[in-house]
């Protein structure tokens, strides 16, 4: 029978609770106390002080299912969405944590009995990759699993070596792949070929066994522990016996509500559209559930941003109405049972969508037609106008990774040096526009909020979220 995305939470919940481990909610999508950090991106960061041991929690092992963003910062997967089978601006990542409770046997043991025996996974068609001086890992999966080199594929690179930071703790990691089968392209992990779709990593296992104190400087931690992360979008894809994330149940139903909104089937080349507008859909419904607003700066844009791209898509569909908000309720459907939050904001996620989406919508098409316009005589490989882009962005309300991405399929570029010396511009002709007013402290006043904001775009009656953190 199939499992469903939410089968399978729960399957891992149950199976880390059956073997000891105390089941902890997913903490939100902004990080408490954590202003380097734009959006919670993997299960551990609501652990970081149970692991430096600044903080005691009243379990020494712990199993989640963490709600994660992975657009902007470090890790930033918004230009993989509609092109890669496997990533997803928004995500859970299901993981199992030890603090300086069991090492590296029990991990690989753990993970190889849930993927083996609960999941019933093909056991030759797995793979695993260790660090390159990690042999202690190496002979662990042998005795384990019972695989023979070939199947162990020593990494040299960060890929598998996992740090906090430049200091704190840190160790290998070992990342357990999935072979599904020579129809697809794509090389094993290690290879030039590593990011086609054959070989699929699935489940990051990281060995926190050091502590780096300075550049150079590393000491062995008196208790190491344990830090895993698998997502679930992958591993339902891969027990649904599909090669795309947007082919399991979850999103099979967002994309046919997609496709009844907008009336267009996602076939052929608009299958993009429906996948981008899914995946945004879950993005932008999560991070209003958890407080974030569109605004100007900070969080605040990425989720405009987000949400901004989606409605795009959504005109290329042809809609000519929101259509967003119209397709929450399939969403809260699917994941309010696991996401109680989202049952909670619904009212105020949809009335965000559609307050969003109408604002937009007023210089959406005007906009695309300029970029239709300008773009007209532009080949592949040549730029858009950075003041093209910055009008657009100005004027119209395109973030300039809209404009990008609506390039992207045609193979141009946008001067970007161009556009931020036209912002540059901007900023310098208001600043230049206040100046013997006389009134120093409104122009401070006003100036700050200018710079914070960056654009006069026609949004007067914007919302801004209060946040400190600009990107
Ligand atoms: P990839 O190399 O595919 O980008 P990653 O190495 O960046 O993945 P990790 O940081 O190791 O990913 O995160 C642990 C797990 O979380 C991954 O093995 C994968 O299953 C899942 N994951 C990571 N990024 C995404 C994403 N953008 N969308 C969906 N799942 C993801
Ligand atoms: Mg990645
Ligand atoms: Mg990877
Ligand atoms: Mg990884």
């Amino acid at each position: 029978e199939l499992r469903s995305i939410n089968a399978i939470r729960s399957t891992f919940l149950d199976y880390f609770a059956k073997n000891g481990h105390e089941v902890v909610a997913s903490s939100p999508l902004v990080p408490r106390n954590d202003p380097t950090l734009m959006f919670t991106n993997a299960g551990m960061v609501q652990f970081k002080n149970v692991f430096t041991g600044v903080e005691k929690r009243p379990y020494s092992t712990a199993a989640t299912s963490q709600k994660c963003v992975r657009a902007g910062g470090k890790h930033n997967d918004l230009d993989n969405v509609g092109y890669t089978a496997r990533h997803h601006t928004f995500f859970e990542m299901l993981g199992n944590f030890s603090f300086g409770d069991y090492f590296k046997e029990r991990a690989i043991e753990l993970a190889w009995n849930l993927i083996t025996k609960e999941f019933d996974l093909p056991k030759d068609k797995l793979l695993v990759t260790v660090y390159h001086t990690d042999d202690e890992a190496a002979d662990l999966w042998k005795k384990i699993a019972g695989f023979s080199d070939s199947k162990i594929i020593r990494i040299p690179t960060s890929d598998n070596f996992w740090q906090m930071g430049d200091t704190g703790p840190c160790g290998p990691c070992s990342e357990i792949f999935i072979d599904q089968g020579d129809k697809l392209w794509g090389g094993p992990p290690g290879s030039p070929e590593e990011d086609g779709d054959r070989f699929l990593e699935f489940w990051n296992l990281v060995f926190m066994q050091y502590e780096q104190i300075e550049p150079g400087n590393r000491i062995a931690l008196p208790k190491p522990s344990i830090d895993t992360g698998m997502g679930l979008e992958r591993v339902a894809a891969i027990l649904q016996g599909v090669h795309s994330n947007y082919d399991t149940d979850l999103f099979r139903t967002l994309i046919e509500a997609v496709a009844h909104a907008t009336g267009v089937a996602p076939e052929g080349d608009r299958k993009v559209s429906h996948r981008v507008i899914a995946d945004h859909l879950r993005t932008s419904c999560f991070l209003v559930a958890d407080g974030v607003l569109p605004s100007n700066e900070g969080r605040g844009y990425v989720l405009r941003r987000i949400m901004r791209r989606a409605m795009r898509h959504a005109q290329l569909l042809g809609a000519r109405d929101p259509i967003m908000y119209r397709l929450v309720p399939a969403l809260v459907r699917e994941m309010g049972l696991a996401y109680p939050e989202l049952i909670r904001a619904e009212a105020l996620i949809v009335e965000t969508l559609r307050l969003e989406e109408t604002r937009f919508r007023k210089t959406l098409e005007r906009g695309l037609s300029i970029l239709d316009e300008e773009t007209r005589n532009l080949g592949e490989g040549q730029n858009l106008s950075g003041d093209t882009a910055f009008t657009l962005y100005d004027t119209y309300g395109f973030p300039l990774d809209l404009t990008q991405d609506a390039l992207k399929p045609r193979g141009i570029g946008v001067d970007t040096e161009a556009f931020d010396a036209a912002m540059q511009r901007q900023r310098e002709k208001a600043r230049a526009a206040w100046s013997g007013s006389g009134e120093a402290a409104t122009e401070t006043v006003w100036f700050s909020v200018k710079e914070r904001t960056g654009a006069t775009e026609f949004l007067g009656y914007d919302t801004e979220t209060a946040e400190g953190i600009v990107l």
